[in-house]
């Protein structure tokens, strides 16, 4: 087995460089107390880099990330930078085509309510009495984020047209589609694909591959839900899913609507993974501009995408499984950070970095 690893730390914008700090704590830990060790390489990415090198995604960054085993990304963008053309903001300049260079057509959101912490969801306690355990697939370099043609139509300047492009084409939904297959032999066997086919000509091609794609997985239910009706089933019944797999921009928003039921967005981890599972791995949250400098993030999200860059990138299950634990374990001690709390009894970014720093040194020497 490998015993050095590399990987690129992007802190980027907002609370991006704070939530990262934590996780440096995490990493330290699994340093000292295993005979592998995970070396990290910080460079500058978003607005932050803009400012110092003119582009938000400078040579040297893309040059570290490719001599990298993965990525762990922080957040990037705000107010600051949003007068800029497209390709020089810290999204569409830099994240964008970051997930465009190294082809991370997946990104897997794992969203969980365990069980002893379902006061933290604002579901009703009967809706979430059991918990949930969600694994959302979404296709990440087409769709309409993507699709040509896009612009405007200014010949009428009294009345501008915009114009963008849903476009999808077998291969691109048959390899979603089977990667989510695969992950669901390992949970539930239950896939649910979410669409418009009703109304969309996109979504029809859709529904129409990847019910061949499930004639390959005999042993996985598959079911097809219209995306309005999927919105409202996951807040009516989110323990009814297992698989949720999507389309880029139908998995934009249902992925950050499963977030918010585990009780914030902070809380919450992402992987963007190529075919070799090569990786960028960050909260699913942005850079939370109302939050930064106040040392009161939550650096949940941050410490679990470590969790799964560990896993998916460097096949490190075991440590993954250790720092979800050590996380799940502090919040059952009680710890909040404010999001998650009730207004008044909370802790800081930097002390809940602590805290499942040190839970986490204990879980591994017991
Ligand atoms: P946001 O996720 O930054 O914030 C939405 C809400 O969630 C805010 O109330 C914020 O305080 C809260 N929040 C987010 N992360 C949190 C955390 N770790 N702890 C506690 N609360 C948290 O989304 P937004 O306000 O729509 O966007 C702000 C900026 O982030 C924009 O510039 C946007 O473009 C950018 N953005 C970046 C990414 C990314 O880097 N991947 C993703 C989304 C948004």
């Amino acid at each position: 087995m490998k015993n050095i690893f590399n990987i690129a730390i992007l802190p980027g914008d907002g609370i991006g460089p704070e939530v990262m700090s934590e996780t440096y704590k995490i990493l330290d830990v699994i340093n000292k107390k295993f005979d592998f060790k995970i070396k990290t390489h910080e460079f500058d990415i978003g607005g932050i880099a803009f400012d110092k090198f003119g582009t938000p995604l400078p040579k040297e960054t893309l040059d570290g990330c490719i001599k990298s085993d993965a990525i762990l990304f922080g957040s990037v963008g705000g107010e600051k930078w949003t007068c800029l053309s497209r390709d020089k903001q810290p999204e569409t300049g830099a994240l964008l085509p970051l997930r465009r260079f190294f082809n991370l057509f997946m990104n897997i959101r794992p969203i969980k309510l365990n069980f002893a912490l379902k006061q933290l969801s604002p579901l009703k306690k009967e809706i979430i009495k059991d918990g949930f355990d969600i694994l959302c697939i979404r296709e990440l370099i087409g769709g309409i984020y993507f699709g040509l043609p896009k612009g405007r139509n200014t010949f009428d300047k009294k009345n501008i047209s915009a114009f963008d492009t849903e476009i999808y084409s077998t291969k691109e939904i048959e390899r979603i589609a089977n990667i989510a297959f695969q992950l669901s032999l390992k949970r539930r066997k239950l896939v649910f694909s979410i669409d418009k086919a009703n109304v969309l000509e996109s979504s029809s091609l859709w529904r129409e591959v990847v019910t061949k794609v499930s004639k390959n997985f005999p042993e996985v239910k598959l079911i097809h839900l219209y995306v309005d009706n999927a919105a409202m089933q996951i807040i009516k019944n989110p323990n009814q899913f297992d698989v949720i797999l999507c389309s880029n921009l139908f998995g934009d928003i249902l992925s950050d609507e499963c977030a918010m039921l585990t009780g914030s967005v902070g809380m919450l981890p992402s992987a963007s993974l190529n075919k070799n599972f090569f990786g960028l791995f960050e909260p699913a949250g942005g850079s939370a501009p109302d939050l930064k400098g106040k040392n009161i993030a939550n650096p949940i999200a941050q410490i679990l995408s470590l969790a799964l860059l560990c896993e998916y990138s460097l096949k490190l299950n075991y440590v993954a499984q250790f720092i979800e634990l050590a996380v799940i374990n502090t919040l059952k001690k009680g710890y909040r950070t404010l999001d998650i709390s009730d207004g008044k009894n909370y802790i800081t970014t930097k002390q809940m970095g602590d805290n499942i720093a040190q839970t986490l040194s204990e879980i591994i020497k017991s």
